[in-house]
């Protein structure tokens, strides 16, 4: 299924042109709140069986009419795999990197965080801050949604505790010769975590080691891998969190981007596709606050 959440956070399901709207299913207390998702993760397979009998009982909305949230608005945790491409390593040498980043993988430099509220929506616009001289690039990556409570768990069972999958765009404030900021304080500008259009649920994507990933700015192709490159996989990124923290439902996972990572400026637009997940263009614009 297509989870997206939409208007006045609301939650609903996408079939073909449609959006059947959840929301009236959820416990009262998740209605219509930034939370709205957490809620339907919580009550999933309730929710799912009784779909399949009652969905036409739902309220019903075109998808070109309604305004899409990011499908976890308010995530409480995002966590981001640092070189996870070998190639991307490669093309990232000869740029200001610690050499411990660069020699790194998620292995022995553990994942980092990015701010909840740095998440946008594929109706949303990339908002650049007024930094004269830096440099913003675009990192396409696939984005895990986790489904329920997870703490150490075994890579082997890992993979069931995936709610879904979504385009994510891990955006970033280069260091230069005098700014080294942390990574998490590069990565963690409002807008700087577009997801979307939808969560994909896990039982539709059975290997998330098989999917073509593509970015391009301007409709210039920039980057384009198979997740079969990952050098960490998904279920061991997901092990490898929980070891550390118990993952919740909704938290989000980025799983790190492949080669072709290069500058975004005011004006742009950015377009992600990801095969079997889907895909959604944002433009970039000066932040004005
Ligand atoms: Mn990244």
């Amino acid at each position: 299924m297509r989870i997206v959440a939409f208007e006045r956070h609301q939650v609903g399901v996408v079939e073909g042109d449609a959006v059947y709207d959840l929301t009236p299913w959820l416990a009262p207390q998740g209605r219509h709140t930034p939370h709205a998702v957490q809620y339907l993760i919580a009550d999933f397979e309730n929710i799912r069986a009784r779909y399949q009998r009652e969905r036409d009982q739902l309220e019903r909305y075109p998808l070109a009419s309604i305004r899409l949230l990011p499908p976890v608005p308010a995530p409480g945790q995002i966590l981001g795999a640092p070189t996870n491409y070998r190639e991307h390593g490669q093309e990232m040498q000869g740029t200001v990197m610690s050499d411990a980043n660069r020699r790194g993988t998620p292995e022995t430099l553990g994942l980092f965080w990015k701010s909840p509220t740095s998440v946008a929506g594929p109706h949303d616009a990339v908002e650049l801050p007024d930094l004269p001289g830096r440099r913003f690039d675009h990192e396409a990556e696939l984005g895990v949604v986790i489904g329920r409570e997870a703490r150490s768990v075994d890579p082997s069972q890992a993979l069931s505790y995936v709610f879904g999958y979504t385009c994510l765009m891990d955006l970033t404030l280069r260091m230069d010769e005098t700014h080294k900021e942390e990574r998490s304080w590069r990565k963690s500008y409002h807008s700087f975590t577009p997801i979307g259009p939808w969560i994909v649920t896990a039982d539709e994507v059975p290997d998330p080691q098989v999917l073509t990933i593509q970015l391009w700015v301007n409709g210039e192709l920039r980057q384009k891998a198979s997740t079969a490159a990952m050098i960490v996989p998904v279920a061991r990124l997901i092990a490898l969190s929980s070891s550390v923290m118990p993952l919740k439902p909704g938290d989000l996972i980025a799983t790190g981007t492949p080669a072709g990572v290069g500058p975004i400026a005011v004006g742009d637009r950015i377009r992600i596709a990801i095969e079997g997940i889907g895909e959604m263009e944002l433009p970039v614009r000066r932040r004005e606050w």
